[in-house]
C-alpha cells in the first residue's frame, strides 16, 4: 500500500481476494456453527489480552486483521445463529438479510432524505404499507418509520402519543402542560417503556405498571380503575401500551379489551408486538392478535421473528401526520431536491438523521421467501415450541406460562427443591457454561423463578429439542444428588 489512496481502499486485486475470503468465512460460519459450543468462556482478561498491544501505530496486513477478528468472534460470543440458542428472540439471520446488509454497507445509501436515496426510501415506505396491511391497518393510511429496534420504536410511540394528546407538547415540552401525563403498561412489559419515559422527560414515576392475570395479560379492571383514580387525582392519562408477546413468557395482553378502554378514555393505544407480531403471518395464530388493528401505533421488530440481522425495528401508525408533527425540524443545510414532490422525508419522521437502509434486510428476504415462506417457518418454530412443552412434561418438568408461541417457562415438577431460585439458576448456569445450549431464567406471576427456553431459530429441529431436554434432565439429576 504505497499510495495514500490505497490506505482505505485496497488495490483491486486485494479487494477481489478479500471479498472472496470474507464470503468463504461467512459460508463456513453459517454452515458449521451448529457443530460448535453455543456459549463462550467469559474471561475479560483473556479477551482483552490480544487487544492491549494493538495501539494502531503501524499498519497490519488486511488479511491478518480479518483473521484476528474472525477467530475472536468464533471464540467469544454467544452464537445466536446456533440452533441450540434458546434465547431472547435473537434469530439466525436469513441468508438474504446478510446479503442485504453487505450491499447496504457497500452502496451506503443515506436515508435521511428522500432525494439522496429515493429507491431505498420508497422500498421502506412500501414495506410500511405492506406491514400495515398485515396488522389490519388500511395500508393507504399507514405511516411509519424503520428504527434501530423495538426500543427506538417504543420511544417513538411515546413521543407521538404525547404529541397527539397534547398538541403543544412538541413546542412547549412537558413543562407547557397543565397536568402530569401518565401512561399504562403491564408489569410484564419490556423495560424500554420505562427507559423511553426517561428519555421523553416524563420520568418513570409517570409509568403505571398494571398487574397481570393468571394468563400474564394486563388486568383490565385494574387498568380502568387506575386510570379513573389518576384522573381523579389530577393526572392526564395519555397512553396504554399493550404487549403482544411478552419478553419473559410470550403472553399477550387482551388487545381488544384494551382497545375498548383506550377509546372510552380517549388515550393512545400502542401495541408492542416486537416479537409476537409475526403471528399475524400465520392463519392459525392470527387470532391471538385480534384487536391490534384498532391500535394507534405498533412496534414490530423484523430482527426478531423475521430473522433478519440486527437492528431492524419498525414503528407503524394509522395517524397520517403524527410523525411529521412530532419530528419535523428544518435546517438550511438539508437537501431540498425533492421539494414539491409527493414524497416522505425520513429525517422529518424519525429520531435518526443519517440512517442506513434498514428496510433492505427485510425487503430481500421477504421477496425471496414470500409471506407463505415466512408463515411456514413461523409455524415450524411454533411446532418446535409445542414439542419442547411435550418433552418437558414427559420428563416431569412443570410448564408455568400459557402461550401458543414457542417460549417455554418451566420448573422442576418432581421435587420441591426444584422450585427454588437457586435450582433454576444452578441448572441454567450449568447448561450455559457447558456450551450445550443457551437458556435463561426469569420470574413470573409474582416471583415464581423459572427456566426460560425460546425457539428463536428457524433451523432448530427435533434433535436440538431432545438434546436440550436431555441436558436439563442430567443437570437436574446432578443438582438433586448433590443435595
Ligand atoms: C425485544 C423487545 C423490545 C425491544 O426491542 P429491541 O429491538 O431489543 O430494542 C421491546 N418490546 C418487546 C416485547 C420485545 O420483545
Amino acid at each position: 500500500m504505497e499510495t495514500n489512496k490505497g490506505i482505505l481502499s485496497l488495490d483491486e486485486e486485494s479487494r477481489v481476494r478479500i471479498w472472496q475470503t470474507v464470503s468463504e468465512i461467512i459460508e463456513t460460519y453459517v454452515s458449521d456453527v451448529n457443530r460448535f459450543r453455543v456459549t463462550p468462556e467469559l474471561d475479560p482478561e483473556k479477551i482483552r489480552a490480544p487487544l492491549l498491544p494493538m495501539d494502531f501505530t503501524g499498519p497490519i496486513d488486511p488479511f491478518e486483521a480479518v483473521d484476528f477478528v474472525v477467530k475472536a468472534l468464533w471464540q467469544y460470543q454467544v452464537h445466536t445463529p446456533h440452533p441450540r440458542y434458546f434465547g431472547l428472540f435473537n434469530p439466525a439471520p436469513a441468508t438474504m438479510g446478510i446479503v442485504a446488509d453487505a450491499l447496504v454497507a457497500a452502496f451506503n445509501p443515506q436515508l435521511a432524505t428522500w432525494s439522496h436515496s429515493p429507491f431505498a426510501v420508497e422500498v421502506e415506505q412500501h414495506l410500511v404499507r405492506s406491514f400495515g396491511r398485515v396488522f389490519g391497518y388500511d395500508p393507504d393510511e399507514t405511516q411509519g418509520t424503520f428504527a434501530s429496534g423495538g426500543s427506538e420504536a417504543n420511544h417513538t410511540a411515546l413521543l407521538t402519543a404525547l404529541e397527539h394528546t397534547f398538541p403543544r407538547f412538541a413546542h412547549r415540552g412537558l413543562r407547557g402542560l397543565d397536568k402530569q401525563p401518565t401512561m399504562y403498561v403491564s408489569t410484564e412489559c419490556h423495560y424500554s417503556f420505562l427507559k423511553a419515559a426517561r428519555l421523553c422527560g416524563l420520568g418513570t414515576d409517570a409509568v403505571r405498571s398494571i398487574p397481570v392475570d393468571d394468563s400474564l395479560g394486563m388486568n383490565i379492571d385494574l387498568l380502568s380503575e387506575t386510570i379513573a383514580q389518576d384522573r381523579e387525582a389530577g393526572f392526564a392519562p395519555f397512553m396504554i401500551a399493550a404487549t403482544a408477546g411478552t419478553t419473559s413468557a410470550g403472553e399477550l395482553d387482551p388487545l381488544a379489551e384494551i382497545a375498548d378502554v383506550a377509546s372510552r378514555e380517549k388515550v393512545w393505544f400502542h401495541a408492542d408486538a416486537a416479537w409476537g407480531g409475526a403471528a399475524a403471518l400465520v392463519p392459525e395464530l392470527r387470532h391471538i392478535l385480534d384487536g391490534i388493528e384498532r391500535s394507534d401505533s405498533i412496534t414490530f421488530d423484523a430482527h426478531k421473528w423475521l430473522s433478519v440481522p440486527m437492528g431492524a425495528g419498525l414503528y407503524l401508525t394509522r395517524h397520517r401526520d403524527v410523525l411529521e408533527r412530532t419530528f419535523r425540524i428544518t435546517a438550511d443545510y438539508m437537501p431540498r431536491d425533492a421539494s414539491g414532490l409527493d414524497v416522505v422525508e425520513p429525517y422529518a419522521q424519525s429520531i435518526q438523521c443519517s440512517r442506513r437502509f434498514i428496510g433492505l434486510k427485510v425487503f430481500l428476504p421477504l421477496l425471496v421467501a414470500g409471506w407463505d415462506g415466512y408463515a411456514a417457518m413461523i409455524k415450524h418454530q411454533a411446532e418446535m415450541g409445542d414439542l419442547l412443552r411435550r418433552e418437558l412434561e414427559a420428563s416431569d418438568w412443570e410448564i408455568v406460562n400459557r402461550t401458543p408461541l414457542p417460549v417455554v417457562c418451566f420448573r422442576d415438577g418432581r421435587n420441591a427443591k426444584g422450585r427454588s431460585f437457586e435450582f433454576v439458576e444452578t441448572v441454567t448456569r450449568e447448561i450455559v457454561s457447558s456450551g450445550e445450549a443457551w437458556i435463561s431464567t426469569t420470574r413470573l406471576y409474582n416471583d415464581i423463578p423459572v427456566i426460560r427456553a425460546c425457539i428463536t431459530n428457524y433451523l432448530t429441529e427435533h434433535e436440538d429439542i431432545h438434546s436440550l431436554v436431555a441436558s436439563l434432565n442430567s443437570a437436574r439429576k446432578r443438582y438433586h444428588e448433590r443435595r
